[in-house]
């Protein structure tokens, strides 16, 4: 008993202490970011867009693209703009392996979409006068490739549709299907994204109406989003809402 005891003292000893992932000061708790790290990600402000969720400036409903341009879902709300810590994080999430970051960021997006009751002062509703989750029917995420789940072992937007669905009590769904590979969509005009997008995803069983929470790490130009929503919404799946950790600008 003795020696087991002397044994697990030693590996408490080598287990180094959880730190920050960014000012690597140590953690209390699971959360791989200190609360002053978190507090420093980029977020938008109110007012934000009503469709798009995105800052805009006060008086203004909506966004200068949404204005001009039909979006293929209901609303979306994104944390922040694709810059500074945001940027970093969802990096490391898609592609450094950091599985753990899904955790707070799923949480931070949770935040997003729930009722201010939950959350002290504040009015971050989704979309005014209904909290969201009440509407949701079932969470789900835009599709992985294949072949890069096999190379990394895991699909970032997944982890978090999976984390979010856990903390609202809703089901996750892989209802989404890529039909082909695509080629990689970053540095491509929008344009070329758009075309090379178009009929790549397939729901992978009919929908009677019910209403999706689409989940995505971070939306670029739009195009990824747009296709999981013709794709849902062809299979006869009803109104979606989307979620995503950032928003990169337009183009
Ligand atoms: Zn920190
Ligand atoms: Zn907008």
């Amino acid at each position: 008993m003795l020696k087991l005891e002397g044994v697990a003292a030693g590996l408490v000893g080598l287990v180094a202490p959880p730190r920050c992932f960014f000012c690597s000061a140590p953690l209390r708790s699971l959360n791989p970011l200190c609360p002053d790290c978190e507090e420093d990600l980029p977020r938008w402000q109110d007012p934000r867009c009503l469709v798009c969720g995105r800052g805009v400036e006060e008086g203004i409903d909506l966004c200068r693209e949404c204005a001009v341009e039909g979006r293929p879902y209901a609303a979306a709300r994104t944390l922040g703009p694709y810059e500074g810590g945001l940027r970093r994080l969802i990096q490391a999430l898609k592609y450094e392996g950091e599985r753990a970051l899904a955790r707070p960021l799923g949480h931070l997006l949770v935040e997003l979409i729930s009722p201010p009751s939950t959350q002290g002062p504040g009015n971050r509703k989704f979309i005014p006068p209904d909290p969201l989750p009440s509407l949701v029917d079932l969470v789900a995420c835009v599709p992985p490739d294949p072949v890069r789940v096999r190379e990394r072992g895991y699909h970032a937007a997944e982890l978090l549709a999976r984390v979010v669905a856990r903390r609202l009590g809703l089901p996750f769904r892989a209802v989404l299907r890529k039909r082909r590979p695509t080629p990689p969509q970053v540095g491509r005009p929008r344009e070329e994204r758009l075309t090379a997008l178009q009929g790549a995803f397939v729901a992978r069983r009919p929908g009677q109406g019910e209403t999706v929470l689409l989940v995505d790490d971070v939306i670029t130009t739009g195009a990824t989003v747009a296709e999981a929503c013709r794709a849902l919404a062809e299979a006869g799946y009803g109104d979606i809402y989307v979620l995503a950790c950032a928003q990169a600008g337009e183009d």
